[in-house]
Order: structure tokens, then C-alpha cells, then sequence
């Protein structure tokens, strides 16, 4: 199957007092194996909204989301934590790592919430992060790295439960040209070697680039076709499919 995830008909609604905002609007999309999504759109536009429904943290108010062909609507929260856990990877602008354990701990503890400990979880840990450089950093801090070295600590704690679909939020906004392509040749990598799926939610002009497919969204619609959308920009050599595309489909 090449569909990873499948959103249809996604709505989304918040209700502030009472004041409804429409925050995503009738979205349908789907993302393949091996593909590198851009998703972009001006501030408050609902990419996060999005990003966070498409990732099981955020419920839609109406509409179906499937994740390696499991739905994660009208599901309980166990079982949506469980397909989280399974298939999905986050990476955030902000990083989000914890400040009081070293590199290695950071990435073990994504280890432990999938069951995993002890000598066995500390060679996964150190593989990934190796993965991602820093073989050489696995005892420090956070706050003894710098941000693109913290980015890549935070890809290789979402590598950790090597998952289906990994989803970015504004990965590069905080770092300068060459570590934002170091961290977008990470998931370049992670989509064709590996075959995963990967989702960004960008601003960033200078890696858009690295997109198969970029999606539009302009106050809560997805913009033009979701499913054909060929980036004009992406050179060949950076793997863009072709639009009959899905030979294996
Ligand atoms: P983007 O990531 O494109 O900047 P968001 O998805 O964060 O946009 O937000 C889309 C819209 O939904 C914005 O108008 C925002 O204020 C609103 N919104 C997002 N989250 C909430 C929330 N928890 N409660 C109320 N409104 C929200
Ligand atoms: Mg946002």
C-alpha cells in the first residue's frame, strides 16, 4: 500500500466563549511512502491545526483520518495513542527536548514509551543518534548543543519509533541555511531510503527545494489539487516523482 495516511473531509472547529472559529475547512488529502510533503500557507492559516489532526494529537470535528490504513476517528484514546506510538514521528520548530537529560536519555526515553530498556534501548538510542551525527555527543545536555545539533538529537528521537509517517513543524525556522539542509537532507533520506512518509509544515522558501508535492492552505481550505500537485521547483535529481507516478501503487 503506498497511501500512508488518508485525511478525508476534515473539518475542525474552535470554540473560544462564544465565538466558533473555523479553523480547517473540508480537507482532503493523502500522503505516499517515500514522499516529502510540504505544507504551506500564511500564519494562523490551520497548518498546525492540521499537522496536529494528521498526527492523532488533535481530533477533527468532522471527517476521517487513517494511518497505515487504521483509522484514527471514532477510535478510543488508547488505541489512537497506540497507532501514534506505532507510525508517527514529530519534530517541532521549538525542539521540545528535555532539558535535564543527556542526548542518549532523550532518545531512550522514546524507547521506554514503546517498552523498550536497558542495554538493548542504549544501542538503539546511540545507533540513531549516529544516525544523525552526533555519535560524538550522546552525554550532553540540550543545553550543551547547538540548535541545528539540537534539531537533529529531536529527529533522532522521533526515529526512534521508527515511524510510517514522520510530521515536521517548522523544522528549520530557527536555524541558519546549512544546518536547515542538514536537516532536511535527514528526512530526504528517511523518505527515499527508508520509504516513509514525511510531512513539513514550512515557511522556510530555502527548502522548498526538497518537496515532491507542496500543499496550499489559505484560511482553513486546502488549495488546488491535493493529490497532483508536482512542486515546479524540485529538481529531478531530488527524486521528484512523475505525475502518472505510483508505478507500485
Ligand atoms: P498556523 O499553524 O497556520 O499558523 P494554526 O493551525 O495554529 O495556524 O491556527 C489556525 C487558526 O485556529 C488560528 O486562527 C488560531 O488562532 C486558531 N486556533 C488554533 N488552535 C486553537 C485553539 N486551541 N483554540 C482556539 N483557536 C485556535
Ligand atoms: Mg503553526
Amino acid at each position: 500500500m503506498q497511501q500512508v495516511l488518508v485525511a478525508d473531509n476534515i473539518s475542525k472547529s474552535f470554540t473560544t466563549g462564544t465565538t466558533v472559529h473555523h479553523a480547517l475547512k473540508n480537507v482532503c488529502l493523502s500522503v505516499n511512502k517515500g514522499e516529502i510533503v510540504m505544507l504551506m500557507g500564511p500564519s494562523g492559516s490551520g497548518k498546525t491545526t492540521l499537522l496536529s489532526i494528521m498526527g492523532g494529537i488533535l481530533s477533527p470535528s468532522s471527517g476521517e483520518i487513517s494511518i497505515a490504513g487504521q483509522s484514527m476517528t471514532g477510535v478510543s484514546s488508547t488505541k489512537k495513542g497506540q497507532l501514534r506510538l506505532q507510525h508517527i514521528g514529530f519534530i517541532f520548530q521549538e525542539y521540545n527536548l528535555f532539558p535535564s537529560l543527556s542526548a542518549l536519555q532523550n532518545v531512550q526515553v522514546a524507547l521506554a514509551l514503546r517498552g523498550e530498556s536497558g542495554k538493548r534501548a542504549r544501542d538503539e538510542a546511540a545507533t540513531h543518534l549516529q544516525s544523525v551525527g552526533l555519535g560524538d555527543k550522546l552525554d550532553n545536555h540540550p543545553s550543551k548543543l547547538s540548535g541545528g545539533q539540537k534539531q537533529r538529537l529531536a529527529i533522532a528521537r522521533a526515529l526512534a519509533g521508527n515511524p510510517t509517517l514522520m510530521l515536521a513543524d517548522e523544522p528549520t525556522a530557527a536555524l541558519d541555511s546549512e544546518n536547515g539542509t542538514i536537516i532536511m537532507n535527514l528526512l530526504k533520506k528517511l523518505a527515499r531510503e527508508h520509504n516513509r512518509a514525511v510531512v513539513i509544515v514550512t515557511h522556510d522558501n530555502r527548502i522548498i527545494d526538497f518537496a515532491d508535492r507542496i500543499l496550499r492552505i489559505e484560511d482553513g481550505h486546502l488549495i488546488g489539487p491535493s493529490d497532483s500537485t508536482m512542486n515546479p521547483l524540485a529538481r529531478p535529481s531530488q527524486g521528484a516523482r512523475s505525475p502518472s507516478g505510483g508505478d507500485k501503487a
